[in-house]
């Protein structure tokens, strides 16, 4: 655990101050004194901010690397799947290593955490979550991963799925995730009840995909609020994508999401541009947990994306019609707070008291550095200094 004394950084884009951090907490701010053995390092006036947080990321999907992956297919959500399981084997790919790529990106530009869904099947078993589980275990002190079970390829359509589920949260995945009960499975009662016997079992929260949109989404958003409030699961489930928030019916979306409220079911959100989103102004308006991922970068679903959260904000920003500096600042709170309050971390912030995980920022004020794309000057992790200008310490393999 580290000790350091940052001086002239802007909290939250506020007032200059210092920084005195001591094994790896923020002991102090204000004017800090020099003191014997500790490193000063000069903020030059960067906002000071919480790590950013990629709360639903892939990292066992990233072809970063390996060179361009040419990919002339047209194809829908089930075929994209079988498309990657298969081209896994044909282009050899490394988990652990496309897992540190992916990873060691992000915590360059700013962040500190990660919830990244690995994919389970019966081609890979556990290959692909051992591969995330290695690169965890090398990064320990540069970034968190927090990992989650993923039936990528479907549960009840892939017997055995089920139980390689169950080892690997036996064997250290702290969550269960899910898939389109109704478009993948075509049997959400079967999926859903599988799910929450499953995470019942083993006391983990569940993050499930949810990228059934209109109606269908919302009918299984209703089978999911009964198993929550049946099961006692309030505050330990998630919903990632939710496009069915997205949808035109403005009382049907207001109903799901004052049930959601009510749940404290959190939602992850990529900002799809493709797809209907959730408001993030209407969840923030109701109260409900929003955070963000970039959800996978260039990998053989698609040529988009990158290891940088600040870039996600933009694109939350930009699709959910962002103008003004206080909504500038919301995109950034869920790239950061919104992603904590979805893995319900401890000691996040920037207080006295919290775990040194933060980065810098450049920007006259919160709004401008959210949109003027720029490398941020310095990462902290547990008082540790990870990365400078975009380069971790830790080299890409
Ligand atoms: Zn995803």
């Amino acid at each position: 655990m580290s000790n350091l004394i940052l001086r002239n950084v802007r909290p939250y884009g506020e007032a200059a101050t210092d920084l005195l951090i001591r094994d790896g907490v923020i002991a102090e701010t204000g004017t800090i004194a020099d003191q014997p053995g500790i490193a000063v390092e000069d903020g030059q006036g960067a906002i000071l901010w919480p790590g950013l947080i990629d709360a639903h990321t892939h990292l066992d999907k990233t072809t970063w690397g390996m060179g361009w992956h040419e990919n002339n297919r047209a194809a829908v959500l089930r075929e994209r799947i079988d498309y990657e399981r298969e081209m896994r084997l044909e282009l050899g790919m490394d988990p652990h290593r496309q897992s540190m790529r992916h990873a060691i990106g992000l915590a360059a530009h700013g962040a500190t955490h990660i919830r990244s869904h690995v994919d389970i099947d019966t081609t890979h078993g556990l290959r692909l979550v051992e591969g995330v589980q290695q690169t965890r275990e090398k990064l320990r002190g540069i970034i968190d991963i927090e990992i989650v079970a993923f039936p990528q390829s479907g549960l009840m359509v892939m017997p055995g799925t089920l139980e390689l589920l169950d080892e690997a949260l036996a064997n250290g995945c702290e969550v269960l995730g899910g898939i389109d009960p109704c478009g993948i499975d075509r049997d959400p009662k079967g999926q859903l009840d599988a799910l929450f016997a499953l995470a019942g079992k083993h006391g983990v929260p569940i993050d499930i995909h949810l990228h059934e949109a209109g109606e269908l989404g919302a009918f299984t958003m209703e089978m999911i609020f009964e198993r929550v409030r049946a099961t006692g699961m309030q505050g330990k489930f998630v919903i990632s994508h939710a496009f069915a928030l997205g949808m035109n019916d403005e009382l049907r979306v207001a109903r799901l999401v004052e049930e959601i409220a009510e749940l404290d079911i959190g939602i992850a959100t990529t900002g799809a541009p493709s797809a209907t989103v959730p408001s993030a102004r209407r969840l923030k308006a109701a109260g409900v947990r929003l955070g963000a991922g970039c959800d996978g970068i260039r990998d053989t679903w698609g040529p988009w994306g990158l290891p940088d959260m600040m870039d996600r904000a933009r694109i939350i920003g930009m699709k959910n019609g962002v103008r003004s500096d206080h909504e500038l600042r919301h995109m950034l709170e869920i790239v950061s707070q919104g992603g904590a309050d979805l893995m319900r971390l401890d000691g996040y912030g920037i207080a006295p008291g919290c775990k040194a995980d933060f980065t810098l920022l450049r920007g006259q004020t919160v709004g401008h550095a959210v949109v003027q794309p720029a490398l941020p000057p310095l990462v902290v992790k547990a008082g540790k200094i990870i990365a400078r200008e975009g380069h971790c310490i830790v080299d890409m393999p």
